[in-house]
């Protein structure tokens, strides 16, 4: 089974957060049927979030007082880690303590395609998404 779950916040960013995730696993990640993500929208003090693994389930936060499209790009920078991990690209299940952050292939991967999937979630989904409610409309602006 497929749990995608998002935890704190309020329930609009909840449900915002959770459609961007099932979005992702259904575009790059169609072919996985048991993946557990949990979503903490949290504050955060030294990033603007993180993703931890811990043989079982896919432990993401997000920092709360991340808006609009910076959120989204945030949120997605961490469902490629998610990707990353699960076929291993990029030596990301490798020890990489030792490699500066700014140099590690996954994060560099991640930025760039985070980038290019919340210019694709905006212009394909977010319009026909936000149309639907006003409440995520003042959310993103
Ligand atoms: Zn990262």
């Amino acid at each position: 089974m497929i749990y995608v779950s998002a935890h704190g916040s309020n329930e609009v960013r909840r449900k915002f957060t959770e459609s961007i995730t099932w979005w992702f696993i259904d575009k790059l990640l169609p072919r996985y049927k048991n993946l557990n993500i949990s979503i903490d929208i949290t504050k955060i003090d030294d990033a603007q979030g993180t993703c931890v693994y811990d043989g079982d389930t896919f432990h993401i936060e997000i920092d709360s007082t991340l808006k609009g499209e910076i959120f989204i790009e945030c949120l997605l920078h961490e469902l490629v880690h998610v990707e990353q991990h699960l076929k291993d690209l990029y030596e990301i299940n490798d020890d990489h303590e030792h490699i500066p952050y700014v140099d590690r292939l996954f994060e560099q991967d991640a930025y760039t395609r985070s980038e290019l999937l919340c210019q694709e979630y905006i212009n394909k989904e977010w319009i026909a998404y936000a149309k639907r409610s006003i409440k995520i409309r003042n959310l993103v602006a």
